[in-house]
């Protein structure tokens, strides 16, 4: 019976402990449940948002529900440190913000992290040592730390706390704060992503916000800059550039008044240009300053080259304070560059001070650049057009001219031919086209030599003469002087039955040969009459001669008294007709002779003549002759070199030639004065020298005498009588020697007469 009641009871007492084992379970299971359900609320609560705060917050509220603890707090990993961001429950407020440095390493949380599990501390009271960095510690009775990690790194670290239970923490708690925290740490990993994407973001929305600002300012600027350039450079008015380049400048600044200020080239001062706000208009060459060039603050911006902001006037030395502008403020200013010269200064001014920026000053500076270029610009123009004009006036008037002179040439009714020094023909006048018979496009760009060659008549010298002509500038002036002093060459030739003249010139300048410059002259007619007159001449002297003869030779006999014995008064008028007769037999004779030379008449009857006997014939008889019969005093001398050769001469014709010359020696030749004649040997030729110390011949004068019938109007010339023939015919018998004569001549000094006569052949 015992046994049966101890197997009752211990019966019984297994059921019992079964029913209470049940109980536990039971009790443990619910809590478990509860604690899933509310793990899955706070899951889902807190990765319903991503605001880390609110996460961290609802973290700390819902451990505090589940755990049923007196505070939960939360460490986050700041590089190496331990920075406390949230926490709930008891000393909250005073927790947050406080810093685990990494150096400690023995702080329960920090222990925590570097151990990577779950960790608790019952008894806490009683383990003085543990460092547990929470608000009144003393209060603290047991800890459980909770690592917070994502893919095996720490994030942070969750701890909890009681301040009643001494023991409050078992094996149990650790688990399911294990999973607690693996939770958390998701949360808080994927708030704190969120916050740094959403920070990374407002960071990028204001730097786009601020690089957008930068850019419209860039772009406004820019804009500003481009419009000033393209407006300027539209215009070449200096007035209107300026007036506009301040006008957009001022879109900028807006200041109320400004101006341009240029240095006045013609003087000292400054002149204003343009300005706005000065209110009455400027004239348009600008309002001329009693501001000297370095004065005030535009000229220490143009010695300095640099640009200035002056906040406020009062308190700058640089502003010189003046009545026109004392109520300026605020001044911004900039020089006026082009190229090396700072030219001006730009100036904008405010009554307000503060009025303008740095900003402004930059953008105004870089537009001044512009404005510097179009003034420039402008001024370049004016300084062109100025030019251009001169030179287009200078065009006209040389066209002008070069058309004068072209209708003068081609009115000019003799053959006018340029050529240059290559004898290339550069001009030929419609006169020569006709003289030569040749069209203009023969002449022009052909040679000299050639197109004058073509005229069978033109002289063969002449050709190579010309041909020799220095072809080359330099030539000239290398070649002693002698050999380029080619004077005026004239000569005659005919084309068919025309008589054609020709001098040609050479055109030196300055030592340099340019070419030559000929003219030709048509003589047909001149010519012509020429020959008619000669032709009447000869038959008119003819004619005279024979009438002249008889009254000449009457005269003499009557005068001899072959007639009679004559009175006092009829012996003298006979005397007058025959001097007259014999004044007018020696024009006879004379006229007689030129017509013969002339017509080719005359014929010369050549032998060796011994020239000292024949001057000294001629000197003794003809002119002492005159000397005596005339009562004139002359001192006759002659004068011979010695071993003077023999001469080719007619011997009348070369007395004709001395006496002719001696006796105008001796009509031109005052009272006491003298005549020296001379001989001497000089090559081929003897030259013979009549000096005299006479009234001579002035220089227009010298190449006239030798004309026909020239007689100078001198009254000592006048009272001689004489036809103007005799040079003319000295001349003419000369050449026909093949000699030369010449002449020199001072007036009131004498004249020297020099004739040559060939060599006999042999003599030399
Ligand atoms: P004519 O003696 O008959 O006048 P000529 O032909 O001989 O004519 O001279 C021309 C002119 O030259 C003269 O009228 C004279 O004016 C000038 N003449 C010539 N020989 C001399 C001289 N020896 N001295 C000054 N004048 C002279």
């Amino acid at each position: 019976q015992g046994s049966s009641e101890s197997k009752i009871l211990q019966t019984i007492i297994n059921q019992a402990s079964i029913a209470l084992e049940n109980a536990r379970l039971f009790r443990e299971t619910s809590q478990r449940e509860q604690f899933f359900a509310a793990l899955g609320r706070v899951s889902q609560a807190i990765n319903a948002t991503f605001d880390l705060p609110t996460v961290l917050d609802l973290i700390c509220r819902e451990s505090m529900a589940i755990f049923q603890v007196d505070g939960v707090y939360i460490w986050q990993r700041r590089g190496l440190d331990l920075e406390a961001t949230a926490a709930q429950g008891h000393g909250k407020d005073a927790f947050v913000g406080t810093v685990i440095r990494a150096s400690e390493t023995r702080v329960f949380a920090a222990a925590v992290v570097n151990h990577g599990q779950s960790i608790f501390l019952n008894n806490l009271n009683q383990v003085s040592s543990v460092n547990v960095r929470l608000p009144d510690r003393k209060s603290i009775q047991a800890v459980l730390g909770v690592p917070l990690q994502r893919e095996g790194s720490p994030i942070g670290v969750m701890v909890l706390i009681d301040r009643r239970n001494p023991r409050r923490f078992r094996e149990q708690d650790v688990e399911l704060a294990t999973a607690f925290g693996v939770q958390a740490a998701i949360a808080i990993q994927n708030a704190q992503l969120v916050t740094e994407l959403r920070e990374l973001n407002e960071q990028l929305d204001e730097r786009v916000i601020e690089r957008t600002q930068a850019l419209g300012e860039e772009r406004d600027r820019i804009q500003l800059l481009l419009k000033i350039t393209t407006e300027l450079s539209a215009s070449l008015d200096e007035t209107y550039v300026l007036n506009r380049a301040l006008e957009l400048i001022n879109e900028v600044a807006r200041a109320p008044r400004g101006g341009i200020l240029l240095a006045d080239p013609d003087s000292d001062f400054m002149i204003y240009r343009a300005a706005f706000g000065l209110g009455r208009p400027l004239p348009p060459e600008g309002f001329k300053l009693t501001l000297r060039k370095g004065d005030g603050l535009s000229g220490w911006i143009m010695r300095h080259r640099a640009p200035v902001l002056i906040h406020d006037t009062q308190h700058d030395p640089r502003w010189v304070s003046r009545p026109t502008s004392d109520d300026h403020r605020s001044v911004l200013a900039v020089p006026l560059v082009s190229g090396n010269d700072v030219i001006g200064a730009l100036m904008l001014f405010h009554p307000q001070p503060h009025a303008f920026t740095r900003r402004q000053l930059e953008l105004v500076e870089a537009a001044a650049y512009q404005v510097s270029n179009a003034i420039y610009n402008a001024q370049l123009y004016v300084l062109i057009r100025d030019q251009t004009e001169r030179l287009g006036k200078m065009l006209r008037e040389e066209q002008i001219e070069a058309a004068k002179n072209q209708a003068i040439l081609e009115s000019i009714v003799d053959g006018v031919l340029v050529a240059d020094s290559a004898n290339i023909i550069t001009l030929a006048n419609s006169a020569t086209s006709h003289i030569l018979d040749l069209p203009r496009a023969e002449l022009e760009g052909k040679s000299m030599v050639d197109v004058l060659g073509r005229y069978a008549s033109f002289s063969k010298a002449w050709l190579a003469a010309i041909a020799g002509l220095p072809s080359h500038p330099s030539q000239a002036a290398q070649s002693p002087a002698g050999d380029v002093a080619v004077t005026a060459l004239s000569d005659r030739f005919t084309i068919e039955n025309r008589h054609i003249s020709m001098t040609l010139s050479p055109v030196l300048a300055s030592g340099q040969f340019f070419g030559t410059v000929s003219i030709f002259r048509d003589i047909t007619q001149a010519v012509e009459v020429d020959r008619m007159k000669s032709d009447f001449v000869s038959t008119v002297s003819h004619e005279l001669r024979t009438p002249m003869t008889s009254i000449k030779g009457y005269a003499d006999l009557m005068l001899m008294g072959v007639a009679g014995p004559l009175a006092a008064a009829q012996a003298r008028y006979l005397q007058v007709i025959k001097n007259n007769a014999d004044r007018l037999s020696m024009l006879v004779n004379d006229l007689l002779d030129i017509s013969r030379f002339e017509t080719g008449k005359t014929e010369l009857d050549l032998r060796a003549l011994d020239m000292s006997q024949l001057i000294e014939q001629v000197v003794r008889g003809h002119l002492q002759g005159r000397i005596q019969h005339e009562k004139k005093l002359i001192h006759v001398s002659t004068e011979y070199s010695p071993s003077l050769p023999l001469v080719q001469g007619d011997h009348a014709r070369v007395t004709q030639i001395l006496n002719n010359l001696l006796d105008n020696a001796f009509n031109y030749t005052p009272q006491e004065g003298s005549i020296a004649v001379r001989a001497r040997a000089g090559g081929k030729f003897v030259y013979v020298s009549v000096a005299d110390s006479g009234i001579g011949i002035s220089p227009e004068n010298q190449e006239r005498i030798f004309e026909r019938f020239f007689r100078a109007e001198d009254a000592a010339v006048q009272t001689v009588a004489g036809t103007g023939l005799g040079l003319s015919i000295v001349r003419s018998l000369v050449e026909m020697h093949g000699g030369s004569l010449s002449l020199e001549s001072e007036l009131n000094k004498g004249s020297t007469f020099t004739f040559s006569l060939p060599v006999v052949d042999g003599e030399v």
